[in-house]
């Protein structure tokens, strides 16, 4: 699924935040964005700070279709990341191109989001500070067309890989598989590439370094 970058002015706030760093050990270690089978969109996104996560929603039919799916989705990140998911039932309008922010994820379910690429479903995802900070996650509806033959679990899959992408995860470089022969969720480019049902150790891995990486943040923006 492809992920859209946006570049932010928050590039400057990150810079102006670098040459303050103090000249302790921990400011010359660079915090790790990347490792066999997972990778952080990195630089924009290396860590998650500890401010809690609202899931919300373009209209109300976006709100009516995906509210099941997410549920499941915001646990699974609550407990890998140890920050707060919550499904709301607010209504947050998103448009592609311009940032979400306050710690929001607003999933749109569109037909055919990316003209594009008809079987496309995609994210936006930006940050502060190397922080995620808001994202908009357009899911591709005819993905439930009955002509489609989609199953639940590629639909599932798609959606736990959107959103991975919302809180900083790229897809990364290589597509090993683990001790259980999964390979990276991160990895699915298109729907039938999907191989897991949730993330899978890759992506584990990646969600642990975005909390690690947190120490290393506060550092060099103290
Ligand atoms: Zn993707």
């Amino acid at each position: 699924m492809k992920r859209i970058a946006i570049s932010t002015a928050f590039a400057l706030t990150l810079a102006a935040g670098a040459a303050l760093a103090p000249t302790d050990a921990h400011s010359l270690t660079a915090p790790a964005t990347a490792g066999n089978g997972w990778k952080l969109n990195s630089p924009r996104i290396t860590h998650i700070d500890t401010k809690p996560w609202v899931i919300a929603f373009h209209d109300t039919t976006s709100r009516t279709k995906l509210t099941p799916y997410l549920r499941n989705t915001a646990a699974e990140l609550q407990a890998n990341l140890g920050v707060k998911f919550t499904v709301t039932t607010r209504i947050v309008p998103v448009t592609r191109g311009q940032c979400v922010r306050g710690h929001v994820i607003s999933y749109r379910y569109m037909s055919k989001p990316d003209p594009t690429r008809s079987n496309a479903s995609f994210t936006g995802a930006c940050g502060i500070n190397g922080a995620a900070d808001g994202a908009y996650v357009y899911i591709n509806s005819d993905y439930w067309l009955k002509t489609r033959n989609f199953s639940e679990p590629v639909r599932m899959n798609v959606i736990w890989h959107e959103s991975a992408h919302a809180i900083g995860l790229s897809h990364p470089a290589t597509c090993p598989r683990d001790r259980y022969g999964r390979q990276p969720l991160m990895c699915a480019d298109t729907y039938k590439d999907l191989r897991t049902r949730r993330y899978s150790s890759f992506e584990q891995t990646a969600f642990r370094h975005l909390v690690t990486n947190r120490t290393y943040a506060t550092v060099v923006n103290r």
